[in-house]
């Protein structure tokens, strides 16, 4: 009986719906990816068959010890790394069916990317960094501009506009790089640690226009995260374990179980 149990719960922690809202569209689906690194002896097996649906309007961490696969698994979800097996459609679009120039126009369009180590060019001021998505969506300087520093002041930066990334400190920098991966209004966001350099109250700021711009827009986000301070914004946390999810879970407390 208590076998019987056992191999339920586990089946259903990680079917790629558990948790799932009923009735929302499907953002991303990930089906038995898989991605290595190296050759031969120095093979790593980064993921090693990764299940998962993402919904429209969600906001999913993804949690696990350091190595465990967590950038993989966004980079490869954001079309930025290929996979070696699987599935991963995004939008109803899989990236190995596009060319490289239709996959880097599908990107600018609807992906946003927190990098962890926030990606700013330096020699831009921060409102220009912003405006670059805009820009390469075919946007008037100007007017990419003017959204740029709407979006800086929503992230608490409006008056640091002006500045070059270096005048400002780590925290404000990822703030910059988070409100570059939304000016653009892309439907699916991918933050790496987007809070690893917050204190707690500018985390909360950023957690809160995180969860605004899934709640209210439909758009889906995916969310690495090693802190715990912020897993009850999340609609659903998927804990990977050694290039697998070992369980979804709604409720941070679960993740210990
Ligand atoms: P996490 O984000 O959970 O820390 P990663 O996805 O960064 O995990 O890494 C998963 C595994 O793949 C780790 O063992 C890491 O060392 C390895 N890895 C990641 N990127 C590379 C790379 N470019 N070349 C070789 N190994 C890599």
């Amino acid at each position: 009986m208590q076998m019987t149990q056992a191999l339920h719960t586990t089946s259903t922690l990680t079917d790629p719906h558990a948790g799932l809202a009923q009735g929302r569209a499907i953002a991303v689906k990930c089906r038995a990816i898989t991605k290595s690194y190296g050759t031969g002896d120095n093979v790593v097996r980064a993921l090693r068959g990764i299940d998962l649906d993402i919904a429209e309007g969600e906001l999913i961490m993804l949690v696990g010890p350091s190595g465990c696969g967590k950038t993989t698994l966004i980079s490869v979800i954001a079309g930025v790394l290929d996979r070696d097996g699987g599935e991963c459609v995004v939008f109803g679009q899989d990236y190995e069916k596009l060319n490289s120039t239709e996959r880097a126009r599908f990107r600018a369009q609807n992906i946003g990317f927190v990098f962890q180590s926030f990606n700013l060019i330096p020699t831009l001021s921060i409102a220009e960094n912003v405006s670059v998505p805009l820009l390469i969506q075919g946007k008037g300087r100007h007017a990419a501009l003017r959204e740029a520093e709407a979006m800086l002041d929503r992230v608490g930066l409006g008056k640091r506009v002006k500045d070059l990334p270096q005048k400002l400190s780590g925290g404000q920098q990822q703030r910059v790089a988070i409100a570059r991966a939304l000016v653009h209004h892309p439907r699916l966001v991918v933050c790496d640690e987007p809070t690893s350099a917050l204190d707690a109250a500018t985390g909360e700021v950023v957690m809160k226009l995180l969860r605004q711009v899934a709640v209210e827009s439909g758009r889906a986000l995916v969310v690495v995260t090693h802190d715990q301070r912020i897993f009850r914004y999340a609609d659903r946390i998927a804990a990977l374990d050694d290039g697998h999810i070992e369980r979804i879970v709604t409720d941070a407390k679960d993740l210990q179980h």
